[in-house]
């Protein structure tokens, strides 16, 4: 076996969504797009219905019907993408809920699904999803009467709390929203924790859930560990890798391990990252390779069998700074190469 292992800690999921649901008085929902964050849609579905959760959302109307598959009939797989052409089937035949984007969605979805539950997108500022306010205006009493389950709008700066944006798009909510007679989100990850006023009837946490910032009290979810394929002697003044960026400044004792840039180790990485074998540092040597890295061993006693990258103490928020990126695409680009393993996370095999 010469994959990396991906451990996910499925109590450490649940753990996070409690954690979250216990900040607010109101709903907590779960969001499982881009494959469950890339640690699996349909087992991070079932951990968290298991934990409370009874509304999911993915991005697409396919990433539902996968959610859909893993929870059976009752819980509602809300989809942000909203109702687009070619997708009338894939909603109507797996009871999938669409969040209407625009006008155009909103006549589509009344036309082809007439009774059926939908949700509202509006725009309070993002200019991504979702309708603005004149276009709101001009459908809002059509859409009311065909009773919508919810009226939502994201943040774009929650993850910054002094933020100006954030009280901006919360009046701008309001004046879209006060008095209407319909269930209203507003806050993912970073929503949750801006406090009380961003609550409304629901909130959609995803990046916290899986141990990500802003959620900084979140229980670690991921280890990875990648197996050494191989070890070699390197002679002060050789160099390592592609490009030679590395050059042994002493004798050394170089691992190769059997993973890369396309499991989602970003070559922005290179010379630049630490990997563990328990508690003892062993640095990245020379640049990421596609399917190899090569690492710096020769401080141990023993060669083991792998290395961790991802560890409880070194998380996908330390890899996002290191390679100048986020947690969330740390995360999301994970490769499928890697052996996904549900259970505590711990010390490698
Ligand atoms: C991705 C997303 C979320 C979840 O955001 P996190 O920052 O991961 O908590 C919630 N709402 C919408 C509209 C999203 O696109």
């Amino acid at each position: 076996m010469s994959t990396g292992i991906l451990t996910i800690d499925l109590d450490a999921v649940a753990a996070n969504w409690r954690a979250l649901d216990a900040m607010t008085a109101c709903e907590t929902a779960a969001v499982v797009k881009a494959d469950g964050y890339g640690l699996g849609a349909g087992k991070m579905a079932r951990a968290l219905h298991k934990a409370g959760a009874r509304k999911f959302f993915v991005a697409a109307a396919e990433e539902g019907a996968q959610v859909r598959q893993a929870l059976g009939p009752n819980p509602e797989i809300c989809i942000f993408s909203g109702h687009c052409a070619g997708d009338t089937d894939m909603l109507s035949d797996l009871h999938l809920t669409p969040m209407i984007n625009s006008p155009r969605q909103l006549k589509r979805h009344l036309d082809a699904m007439p009774g059926r539950p939908f949700g509202i997108q509006l725009d309070t500022g993002m200019n991504r999803l979702g309708m603005e306010l004149t276009e709101w205006a001009s459908i809002a009493e059509t859409a009311l009467n065909a009773k919508p389950m919810l009226v939502m709008s994201h943040l774009a700066c929650a993850d910054e709390p002094d933020h100006p944006m954030n009280a901006q798009q919360l009046t701008q909510f309001q004046l879209m929203t006060d008095g209407i007679d319909v269930p209203r989100s507003l806050a993912a990850t970073g929503g949750i924790l801006l406090g009380s006023d961003y609550h409304f009837d629901l909130c959609r946490p995803g990046v916290g859930l899986y141990g990500g910032f802003p959620f900084e009290q979140a229980a670690p979810v991921v280890q990875l560990d990648i197996p050494i394929i191989q070890t070699r002697e390197v002679l002060a003044g050789e160099s390592v890798g592609y490009s030679n960026t590395w050059i042994a400044p002493r004798d050394s004792k170089i691992a190769t391990l059997s993973a890369g840039y396309a499991d989602g180790l970003l070559r922005s990485l290179s010379d630049n990252v630490t990997l563990w074998s328990g508690s003892s540092p062993c640095p990245l040597r020379g640049r990421v390779s596609m399917d190899l890295l090569t690492v710096d061993v020769t401080d141990l006693d023993e060669v083991p069998s792998h290395l961790s990258l991802l560890t409880p103490d070194q998380g996908v928020d330390d890899l996002a700074e290191i390679a100048g990126t986020i947690g969330y695409e740390i995360l999301t680009s994970m490769g499928p190469r890697y052996r996904r393993r549900y259970g505590p996370i711990g010390p490698a095999e």
